[in-house]
């Protein structure tokens, strides 16, 4: 008979783990917004965010709410890591009838003992935040406002229930004229226990408490958290899962013990969980095992045994020391003895093992519990393993090491991807609740500098209509023969004046210079399409930066190998050349640079014609065979090679390395072409936007900072406001002056962070990533060596959206300025026009391009505009302008 009831409290590992399985469907249900309301593991949201990273500093206040006192606590927190923290306590027992009182009684009671306690320590002046424990289940709605959901334990206080108790105390210390304490958070002690532990150095992200009850609290993804509008960063959940169970998914599990203990409970049917856990129902598990076995005759023969009838009378402390003493049975045999038994050796020894079992339960269901909880932050968390400090507190843990021993070794077995660190917590929840108060005083302080600091990166529509306008007007300047020397923005003819049809035919060499890559490409244009090959040839920055000669030479260079490679030297093929760099076209083949980009500055190149000097170089090289019929902007070739696909497409938009876009203009628009009819493409430059001061109000410090480090200070201002060379590098000045205000890494100095381009702009893809955890975003921050706390990574990727979402619309108004111009020009009401766009940025960014079309549509609402990737548009173009070229030069009648 001992046996089996013995038997049947010990639960094996695969009932352990399938209990884990069932906590993790118990946790799911309690996120979820649909069952949440009907949860038994409620899952609620804390509003807490973030644990302490050690700044935190002050005086706090602390109010208690415990079972049968309130405890007020002074704290006083340093700042340099928490590592002297300086507290006085005192507590205060509660009148016995008040807990079954009017909420108002006990309100006053509790703001009488903080008027009590502010005297005792003759500070009755001072300004107070103040941080409240209320160990009860509580709809959190933000950390200073949670309406009670339940009574629990002894508290039954009228007109409370359904009410934010955090204004409840506030009101009742004002009514003792304590103004000057303010009530700024409130949580749960499990919450308190996590935030105490966090002190020790790294963070701890989960606490398990172990006490009376049991509950568990943890830090997880917002974005998982359906009820709570937050979806970045992390949030402290309150699992309480206690009540676990009380839908039936534990009563396999169940022993007759725990039904009569459940049965004689205030609350039967509630709590199952709590009840096999906590220790407040330890010893009446106990008792009851020991009622049966008496029953049964296995234990106290000759005894009178009605004295177990008694509730409560076997108290933890016995417990405990029956199982950790060195003479447990002699504990046991005085224990019982007390009670009026008399209990023979084997009894005694009998009584040890029933302890020992239900014990060795507990602990095990709490770490199935736990594991489940450390897997579930594994895995939100995409992570294959997860290393963690859980912070425990509870005289279980504290006070049994075959507890403790059975909590560790359960945990591991059942969630071995996790690494785990019991710390135990030392007064937990009183310092806890210092530290959150500090910690939320701190984010908002902080927030409100953030803000400040971002605030004129951040455009209001007027801003964004005021850059239309300028850009409409600079257009217009551009456009024109007198104006256009003042004019930031160059409107270059392009002497393309259409986009192709469909009919050209033919093979072709094509260059692609202008940015990241140089490639060369030969192109297959026939009536199944087109086909090409290329290659990408690397351009060391010393030639970049070199000397023309070199430059034009290298470029042969890799022309010539691309050929033989190919097989293409005995050929004379057409070239087009895709040069992204702004020139004055004479003619489709004549191409004068008027200055440099993006990185480039080869010597004796500017006020030359390209086309010359790559016809200089080939003769330099002796070859003979290269016949260069078309020089092209990448905007240009973009556009060409989508028209190809749609007729619509008459704007070509680039947004990689450098920005520019171009379109199809009014021949008599044109005022620096001579010629009325038709149209012609008009390559912008609009990278230069803005460089003859017409922008000067929206460039920020960043941005002049930005400036001021590039080969082409003062120049292609617009361009550094949007482009994939510079949005990194404005991120990396923001962030360096949120360190410089230690608003991020707590002010730590960060030598990485100091290097040029070391923040490169496919990171702010990355960051931005919809979903991303917040781990991962911490591993990009580990590589530049910045250690980064959870706010940290928050606030890093609120800079780059603040920055790459500047960048999108920037370029829309400016967009807007033309899609307009055109649908004003062609006198149209509406116009449907097709941009062809390419770029890395564009592509690749997560957010940029539906940003980027959402302030088009509604800045240019009478323009439906489509968007069309160009498939390497640069290269394709130039062959079809090449194509369109040789078409035109062919004799009529030709093939
Ligand atoms: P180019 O404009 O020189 O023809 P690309 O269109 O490939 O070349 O653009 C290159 C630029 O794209 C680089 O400045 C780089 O910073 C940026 N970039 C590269 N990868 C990404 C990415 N994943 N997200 C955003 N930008 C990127
Ligand atoms: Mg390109």
């Amino acid at each position: 008979q001992v046996k089996r009831a013995l038997l049947a409290l010990t639960l094996p590992l695969e009932t352990l783990q399938a209990v884990k399985g069932r906590m993790l469907q118990a946790m799911l249900k309690g996120l979820s917004r649909q069952t949440h309301e009907h949860a038994n593991v409620r899952m609620l949201p804390t509003y807490i965010c973030s644990t302490p990273d050690g700044t935190e500093k002050g005086d706090f206040l602390v109010v208690e709410l415990c079972q049968s006192h309130v405890r007020i606590l002074w704290v006083n927190l340093p700042g340099n890591g928490n590592k002297s923290i300086q507290e006085i306590y005192r507590t205060f027992n509660m009148p016995e009838d008040i807990m079954k009182d009017t909420g108002e009684a006990l309100f006053d009671f509790i703001a009488e003992c903080v008027q009590q306690f502010l005297s005792g320590i003759g500070s009755t002046q001072q300004n107070f935040s103040l941080g409240f424990i209320f160990p009860f289940r509580c709809r959190q709605a933000q950390l200073d406002k949670a309406e009670l959901i339940s009574w629990a334990k002894e508290f039954s206080c009228s007109g409370v229930e359904g009410k934010d108790v955090v204004q409840l105390l506030q009101a009742a210390i004002n009514k003792q004229e304590l103004y000057h304490v303010n009530v700024i958070a409130l949580m749960n002690d499990t919450v308190g226990t996590m935030m105490t532990c966090s002190l020790e150095g790294k963070p701890c992200e989960v606490a398990l408490v172990a006490d009376k009850g049991t509950n568990c609290c943890f830090m997880a993804e917002a974005r998982l958290v359906e009820m709570v509008e937050e979806t970045s960063g992390q949030m402290c959940i309150n699992t309480e899962w206690g009540c676990f169970g009380d839908d039936g998914t534990l009563s396999d599990i169940l022993t007759p013990y725990d039904e009569n203990v459940d049965q004689e409970s205030s609350s039967p049917g509630e709590k199952r969980f709590e009840k096999m856990v906590g220790s407040l129902y330890l010893g009446e598990i106990i008792r009851h095992v020991l009622i049966s076995l008496a029953a049964e005759k296995e234990l106290f023969i000759g005894s009178n045994v009605v004295v177990l009838r008694t509730k409560g009378v076997f108290k933890i402390q016995q417990i405990l020391e029956i199982i950790e003493s060195e003479q447990g049975t002699a504990e046991a045999k005085a224990a019982l003895e007390a009670l009026g038994l008399h209990p023979s050796e084997q009894d005694c020894c009998r009584v040890q093992q029933v302890c020992r079992v239900v014990v060795s339960r507990a602990a095990a269901l709490s770490a199935a519990g736990l594991s489940a909880v450390l897997s579930y932050m594994c895995q939100s968390r995409m992570l294959e393993q997860l290393a963690v400090s859980v912070a425990v507190d509870g005289e279980l843990y504290h006070y049994c090491s075959r507890f403790k021993e059975i909590l560790q070794n359960v945990t591991e077995l059942l969630a071995p991807e996790c690494i785990v660190t019991l710390v135990p917590s030392v007064d937990g929840n009183g310092r806890g609740a210092a530290i959150v108060t500090a910690v939320s005083l701190r984010l908002a302080a902080q927030r409100q500098e953030v803000n400040q600091l971002l605030a004129p990166l951040r455009l209001s529509r007027a801003d964004l209509e005021r850059v239309q306008a300028l850009m409409r007007q600079e257009m217009e300047l551009g456009l024109d023969q007198e104006t256009n020397a003042t004019a930031s923005v160059r409107m270059l003819p392009t002497y393309v004046r259409g986009t192709p049809n469909g009919t050209e035919r033919g093979e072709f060499l094509a260059l692609d210079l202008g940015g990241t890559n140089f490639r060369v490409l030969v192109v297959h244009v026939s009536e199944d399409g087109i086909r090409m090959a290329n290659q990408i040839y690397v351009i060391p920055t010393a030639i970049m930066q070199g000397t023309g000669e070199a430059l034009f030479d290298h470029i042969i260079e890799c022309i010539m190998d691309f050929q033989q490679k190919q097989g293409l030297m005995e050929q004379v093929l057409p070239l087009g050349f895709t040069f992204s760099f702004p020139c004055q076209q004479m003619g489709l083949d004549k191409a004068v640079l008027l200055n440099w980009t993006k990185g480039f500055s080869a010597s004796g190149c500017v006020g030359q014609d390209v086309v010359q000097l790559l016809r200089e170089a080939a003769q330099r090289k002796q070859h003979l065979g290269l016949e260069v019929v078309a020089v092209v902007n990448d905007t240009v070739g973009t556009m060409m090679s989508c028209g190809y696909d749609d007729p619509k497409c008459e704007i070509g938009l680039i947004v990689g390395t450098g920005t520019n876009a171009c379109y199809m203009e009014e021949m008599c628009n044109v005022g620096t072409v001579e010629g009325d009819q038709g149209r012609m493409c008009i390559n912008m430059e609009w990278g230069a936007f803005g460089d003859n001061g017409c922008l000067d109000d929206f460039f920020t410090l960043f941005d002049q900072l930005v400036d001021e480090k590039t080969i082409n200070a003062g120049k292609q201002r617009f361009e550094k406001l949007i482009s994939g060379m510079y949005l990194g590098e404005i991120v990396r000045h923001i962030l360096l002056a949120l360190v410089e205000k230690q608003l991020l890494f707590r002010g730590k100095p960060c030598p990485k962070l100091q290097t040029k381009d070391i923040f490169q702009t496919k990171f702010l893809s990355i960051i931005e990533t919809d979903g991303l955890a917040l781990k991962q975003l911490q591993t990009i921050l580990q590589d530049l060596e910045l250690e980064a706390s959870s706010e940290d990574s928050m606030v890093v990727r609120e800079v780059c959206q603040t920055v790459s979402l500047r960048a999108a619309q920037l370029c829309a108004a400016s967009l807007a300025a033309v899609v307009e111009k055109m649908r004003e020009s062609r006198g149209l009401a509406q116009l449907a026009v097709t941009v062809g766009v390419d770029g890395t940025l564009y592509k690749m960014h997560p957010h940029f391009s539906h940003r980027l079309q959402e302030t088009l549509r509604d800045l240019a609402p009478n323009c439906t505009v489509t968007f069309l990737l160009s498939e390497d548009g640069s290269g394709k173009g130039a062959a079809l302008v090449a194509a369109v070229a040789c078409h035109r030069a062919e004799p009529k009648g030709g093939p």
